[in-house]
């Protein structure tokens, strides 16, 4: 095989729980991942080099060097197969940069389902599971898709059962926001205000929710713990939540550590009118109606 093209999904989180800052830098989180129809391709074909070349949306802001996730996953998968392989990665991106939906742990996903297979490794997901699990947190997720628990650092995973399909929209904002400084503005707001930090549990309404298909019932239980600390850095994600609500939305949210806002419409004509409004009313830079939950990187 001379090429593999692989699809990987974004994620939106519809519960973020953060406990205690851990004493290796870490929160234990609850995180309820859900993987949504807005792809990143990679395609890996054949090179005595590694390589990587980005198009897309915002492609100028995703590192070209060692830097680049799908990079440290393709080099992480040849260490693990005790070889040193070659790769021409070309990445083809949808999912917004530095948008809180893990679009570069989405990369690292997809190289390793494309190079497993450009390469004939033929590993098992149990063995890609564990090196995205050192890749980063949200690496394993962008693997399984669906929906599905995070615990740890978020990186051990639990699939749960869901019903129908979730229609969203995802309101994409000029520039991102870095994850490391969205946690520490939390823990700065959590210290000021003195706040007792609970350890994270999930939430039986939204899991209900979500195994019934009940949509207003999973709008209503949304919760994100990074939200007020992505609202301080970036205030006028408070209009753009409100802009969503106010045209009906069932629930709105920050998406992970933002800056994009997902918003839980009653159906596919709700979220296509909702992604309307959100972009004639300029709070945003763009809005993409996605449904949920879709599955993880596969080739294509
Ligand atoms: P998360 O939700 O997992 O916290 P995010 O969606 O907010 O992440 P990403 O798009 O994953 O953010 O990118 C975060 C940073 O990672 C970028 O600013 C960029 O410097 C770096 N990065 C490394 N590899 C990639 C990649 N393949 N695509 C996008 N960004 C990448």
């Amino acid at each position: 095989m001379s090429s593999v093209t692989v699809r990987v999904p974004a994620k939106v989180n519809v519960q973020l729980a953060v406990g205690p800052l851990r004493d290796d830098g870490y929160h234990d989180l609850v995180n309820v991942f859900h993987a949504v129809s807005i792809y990143d391709e990679v395609e890996a074909k054949e090179s005595e080099a590694v390589k990587i070349s980005v198009t897309g949306d915002s492609a100028d802001q995703v590192p070209l060097d060692d830097g680049n996730l799908a990079i440290q996953a393709a080099r992480a998968l040849a260490k693990h197969a005790g070889r040193s392989y070659g790769v021409d990665l070309i990445i083809r991106k949808a999912i917004p940069v530095a948008g809180g939906m893990a679009g570069g742990s989405a990369d690292a996903a997809g190289a390793l389902v494309a190079c497993n297979e450009l390469w004939g490794l033929g590993l098992p997901t149990e063995d890609l599971m564990e090196i995205a699990a050192d890749l980063g947190s949200d690496v394993p997720f962008a693997l399984l898709g669906g929906t599905a628990v995070g615990t740890g650092r978020g990186e051990q995973l639990t699939p749960l059962e869901t019903s129908g399909t979730f229609h969203w929209v995802f309101a994409v904002a000029d520039g991102g926001l870095s994850t490391a400084k969205v946690y520490a503005e939390c823990d700065r707001l959590r210290h000021a205000t003195g706040e007792q930090v609970a350890w994270p549990q999930t939430d039986d309404a939204l899991l209900d929710a979500l195994a019934t298909g009940n949509a207003p019932a999973l709008g209503a239980a949304l919760t994100n713990d990074l939200q007020a600390a992505a609202l301080m850095l970036r205030p006028s994600l408070a209009r753009t939540l409100d802009v969503g609500r106010g045209h009906g939305a069932l629930g709105a949210i920050v998406s992970g550590s933002g800056p994009t806002c997902a918003f839980l419409a009653a159906d596919a004509e709700h979220a296509r009118d909702l992604a309307v409004a959100l972009t004639s009313t300029e709070v945003c830079r763009t809005a993409t109606p996605a449904e949920g939950p879709t599955p993880g990187a596969h080739a294509i």
